[in-house]
């Protein structure tokens, strides 16, 4: 399934049916704008407490998921895949929720990914304006707007490949943020990160 080999979320963690259990029931927590505890974890997976505890250290030591730090049960998964429910400052309305994102990137491709309608908002690191996003029934709507695609650099996703996932007002102000700071990557328009999001996100379409 080339689709799928291709999404940075599935290549940092093993593809077993446990894993893929606990990322789909995080997932959808994330998506219902809830924070989900392991012992409830456990419960809707009916894996066992250990099995869903050395899962969840998995996620997070791949950077696909974070938690509080508490101990034991009640750790509360508090971010997966993209989705968070702590205020990062981009922001996304998808099926009556209001949600965070861990990066620009995120707000296109997850409902583009799922066929939702979505808007979102983030903001241009050159000139700190907010940008609004729109994603109607999975397809985007198209603008100036210029999306950068970081080289891929190994790492933990959320700390390697999310804080420079941005989306700039227009190509000049992604090319003066890339001479400023040196990022290796690539230039995407909407319709390309949109297609991206489908890749990356196609284990969680219905
Ligand atoms: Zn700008």
């Amino acid at each position: 399934m080339p689709a799928t080999t291709e999404s940075i979320l599935d290549a940092a963690v093993d593809g077993g049916a446990s894993t893929l259990a606990v990322r789909r029931t995080v997932f959808h927590s994330m998506l219902a704008g809830t924070a989900i505890n392991e012992a409830r974890i456990s419960e809707l997976t009916g894996l066992d407490p250990g099995t869903v505890k050395g899962t969840v250290d998995r996620l997070v030591a791949a950077g696909i998921a974070t938690t509080d730090g508490a101990k034991g049960a009640q750790r509360l998964v508090d971010g997966a895949e993209g989705l968070t429910i702590r205020n990062s400052g981009h922001t996304i309305w998808m099926s009556g929720s209001e949600l965070h994102t861990w990066c620009a990137f995120d707000i296109v491709g997850i409902p583009a990914a799922l066929g939702l309608d979505a808007t979102g908002s983030t903001h241009c690191p050159t000139c700190l304006t907010e940008i609004k996003l729109e994603v109607l029934k999975g397809e985007v709507v198209e603008s100036e707007v210029a999306g950068w695609w970081p080289a891929l650099s190994g790492g933990p996703v959320v700390e390697a490949f999310c804080p420079s996932a941005s989306i700039f007002c227009n190509l000049n102000h992604l090319e003066a943020w890339r001479s400023a700071t040196g990022a290796r990557g690539t230039p995407r328009t909407l319709t390309e990160l949109a297609q991206a999001g489908r890749t990356t996100w196609a284990r969680f379409r219905a």
